[in-house]
């Protein structure tokens, strides 16, 4: 349920509406705008009839949101959510680029990268260390050594950085370390992780499941949202189809679907989508003309001995020209590239 108070409303007929939402055992979500204030009582809230708030001093009007995810909506939301990020907003006019390897490998690979990548345009640095193998016989990350690289990194580049948090376990020290907490594919619909994430304040790249729907994956950024950690982009990464000619199949309708239902930051990852480094910058171009605020790259310097992705890895020099092509395509459609970082 939304609802709006009326303009000019006071601090304590807010406080009001909270109080009998919380009553009510729903949870209060505010929005306050330049003009308004607006207030979503989530949870059962089928049970309790809108009569009860609509009578309450202050409030103009409230309505039932009519899609199954609440707080994503963009009923709820009308204006897109742009939020900071070190030195760049995401959501905005700005497009954001997130670059680096699958997996953090060594301190001298990640730096090389790391530098090689803001040289080229990144406005963040990826980097894997909790790894989601299919195999458990293959390197599986560095783990907490891995989080020490990547905080050099940023040190060195200014670059925020972007690293797959697997269990709840891992929050602590995921959130001590990284910028944005990146939920695997894998991880799209482990609600106690989501759940867990939701109540730290850490920005959170969410990908889609590889056979989730849209409506899943929004469902899932609710968990999120819902804990009041508002900081949620949401990752296509592409989905299981009956083609085997790429890795994933890349549902590029997701990114105008997900801008119209959604006001959260959509991403593209061309690199999973498509499983393979001759595709990556068609579809990273695709993306943009689409409607995505940002893309995800995997580059490493040496692609054929990566340790994990390397098919799918771009070379810094692949990944420039992939920048300047990105760049042109994003001007087309009346957007930029966000601004990277000057030398330190
Ligand atoms: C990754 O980003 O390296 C990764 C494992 O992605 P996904 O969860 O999309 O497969
Ligand atoms: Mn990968």
């Amino acid at each position: 349920m939304m609802i709006i108070m009326q303009p000019g409303a006071s601090k304590s007929q807010v406080a009001h509406v909270i109080n009998h939402i919380e009553e009510n055992n729903l949870f209060a979500h505010v929005i306050e705008g330049v003009e308004q204030t607006i207030i979503g009582a989530v949870g059962e809230s089928h049970a309790v009839p809108k009569e009860i708030f609509e009578v309450l001093p202050g409030v103009l009007s409230v309505t039932r949101i009519s899609q199954p995810y609440k707080l994503g909506s963009r009923q709820f939301h009308p204006e897109n959510s742009v939020f900071s990020l070190d030195g760049f907003a995401v959501g905005g006019d700005e497009i954001a680029i997130i670059a680096g390897p699958c997996s953090v490998e060594s301190r001298t690979q990640l730096l090389e990268i790391a530098q090689a990548v803001r040289e080229a345009g990144a406005n963040a640095l990826r980097g894997g260390v909790f790894k989601p193998r299919t195999s458990p016989y293959v390197f599986q990350g560095l783990g907490e050594e891995g989080l020490e690289y990547l905080a050099e990194a940023r040190e060195l580049t200014g670059m925020p950085i972007v690293a797959e948090i697997m269990a709840v376990s891992q929050v602590d020290v995921m959130v001590k370390y990284v910028d944005v907490l990146q939920v695997g594919a894998r991880n799209m619909q482990n609600y106690n992780l989501l759940r867990a994430i939701g109540e730290t304040r850490t920005s959170v790249l969410l990908k889609r499941g590889l056979s989730a729907t849209i409506e899943e994956l929004l469902m899932a950024s609710e968990y999120i949202l819902s804990g009041g950690n508002t900081r949620v982009m949401l990752c296509e990464r592409g989905i299981r189809t009956f083609e085997t000619a790429t890795r994933n199949t890349t549902d590029i309708n997701a990114i105008p679907v997900l801008k119209s239902l959604t006001h959260l930051p959509v991403i593209l990852d061309p690199s999973h989508s498509t499983g393979d480094s001759a595709y990556v910058a068609s579809i990273a171009k695709a993306a943009v003309a689409a409607g995505a605020d940002g893309l995800i790259i995997e580059v490493h310097n040496d692609p054929s001995h990566a340790l994990s992705d390397g098919r799918q890895s771009l070379t810094p020099e692949n990944f420039a020209k992939l920048v300047r092509q990105v760049k042109a395509v994003a001007e087309a459609v009346d957007r930029k590239l966000a601004p990277v970082k000057a030398n330190l």
